[in-house]
C-alpha cells in the first residue's frame, strides 16, 4: 500500500512538474520575444517627502503587456528572466531607459529628482555589472548622485564580502543604494553598518500593519529608528491611506511611496504630473 501510494505520489509530482516546466519555458520564449520586440516598458511611481508632500523621486517599475493585452506581474516574469539569463540584457535596458528619462526630466526643470532602479541579484553578481553601470551613466549623461539602485534585503545578506566590495565600487561611481523590502530579511545591525548604503525601504507589509496590530507598527518603528541611528534615508513603501502617512510621519519616516500619493505611471504621465506639482508649489 505504502509503495503504490509512493508511486502514485511520484507520478502526480512529476506530471505537475512537467506542466510547470513547460509553462516556464513557454513564458521564457514569450518574454524573450516581447523584449526583443520592445513590448516591455517602464512605469514610474513617485516618492514623496512626507513633510512637504512634494515629489523627490520616482521608482522605475518594469511592465509586460502581452499581445492579447494582459499584464504579467514582474513578480512572475523577473524570476523567469533571472533563470534564463535574459535579466542581464533586460536590466541594462531598464537602467539606460530610466537614466535617459532622468535626463529628460532634468531638462524640463526637475533637478532635485532621483530615479530608483531595481537591480536583481543575478545582475548585481554579473562580472560586467560595474562597467555596464559606468557606461550607462556616461552614455545617457545621467548625474550619478540622482540615480539609485534598489537591492533586496535577502541579497544584502548573502556573500557579505562580495557585497561589501561591490557596494564600495558602486559608491565610487556616485550612484546611491537602497535596500528594498526591508524588514522581511534578517540583516543584523553589525552587517548593515558595514554596508555602504544610503537608504532603507520599509516593506509594504509593515506599512499595512501600522494602523492595525501594535506588533506591526513596532516593526516599522524599529526600522525607522534603525535607519535614523545609522544616518540613512528611509522610504515607506505601499502607503495607501492618510492615516498610515500620518503615523509614519510622526514615527520619523521622512519619505513615502504608495497609491495614496500616486500609482505607477508612464514616463509621459510622470512628466505631466510633475509639471502640475511644480505649478502647485509655485
Ligand atoms: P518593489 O521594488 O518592492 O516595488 C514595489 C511594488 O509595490 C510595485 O509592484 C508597486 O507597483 C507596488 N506598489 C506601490 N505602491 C503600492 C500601494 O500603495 N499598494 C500596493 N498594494 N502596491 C503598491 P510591481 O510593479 O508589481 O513590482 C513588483 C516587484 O517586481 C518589485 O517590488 C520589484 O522587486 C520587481 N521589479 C519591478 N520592476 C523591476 C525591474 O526593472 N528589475 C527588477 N530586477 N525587478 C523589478
Ligand atoms: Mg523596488
Ligand atoms: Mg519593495
Ligand atoms: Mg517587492
Amino acid at each position: 500500500r505504502a509503495k503504490s501510494q509512493q508511486r502514485a505520489g511520484h507520478f502526480y509530482f512529476s506530471r505537475n512538474m512537467g506542466v510547470e516546466i513547460r509553462e516556464r519555458v513557454r513564458m521564457m520564449h514569450a518574454l524573450r520575444t516581447a523584449f526583443s520586440q520592445h513590448e516591455l516598458f517602464l512605469m514610474y511611481q513617485p516618492q514623496i517627502d512626507l513633510a512637504t508632500r512634494r515629489p523627490v523621486g520616482a521608482e522605475a517599475l518594469l511592465r509586460w503587456r502581452t499581445r492579447d493585452g494582459k499584464f504579467v506581474s514582474p513578480d512572475r516574469f523577473i524570476p523567469i528572466a533571472e533563470y534564463s539569463g535574459l535579466i542581464i540584457e533586460m536590466g541594462e535596458w531598464v537602467l539606460r531607459t530610466a537614466c535617459a528619462e532622468l535626463v529628460r526630466l532634468r531638462a524640463a526643470g526637475h533637478r532635485a529628482f532621483t530615479i530608483s532602479v531595481n537591480v536583481s541579484q543575478v545582475q548585481f553578481r554579473h562580472p560586467q555589472f560595474l562597467p555596464m553601470l559606468r557606461q550607462a551613466l556616461e552614455e545617457t549623461g545621467a548625474p550619478p548622485e540622482y540615480v539609485e539602485l534598489e537591492i533586496t534585503e535577502s541579497m544584502a545578506m548573502e556573500e557579505p564580502h562580495l557585497l561589501v566590495e561591490m557596494l564600495a565600487e558602486v559608491r565610487r561611481t556616485g550612484v546611491k543604494v537602497a535596500i528594498d523590502d526591508f524588514g522581511t530579511g534578517f540583516s543584523s545591525l553589525s552587517h548593515l553598518q558595514r554596508l555602504r548604503i544610503d537608504r532603507l525601504k520599509i516593506d509594504r507589509a509593515f506599512v499595512t500593519e501600522i494602523t492595525g496590530s501594535s506588533r506591526g507598527s513596532s516593526i516599522a518603528e524599529m526600522v525607522i529608528q534603525l535607519g535614523r541611528n545609522l544616518g540613512l534615508s528611509i522610504v515607506a513603501e505601499g502607503v495607501e491611506d492618510e492615516r498610515q502617512a500620518q503615523v509614519l510621519y510622526h514615527l520619523g519616516c521622512p519619505l513615502a511611496q504608495g497609491f495614496l500619493f500616486a500609482r505607477p505611471m508612464t514616463a509621459e504621465d510622470l512628466a505631466a504630473w510633475l509639471a502640475g506639482e511644480a505649478r502647485q508649489s509655485a
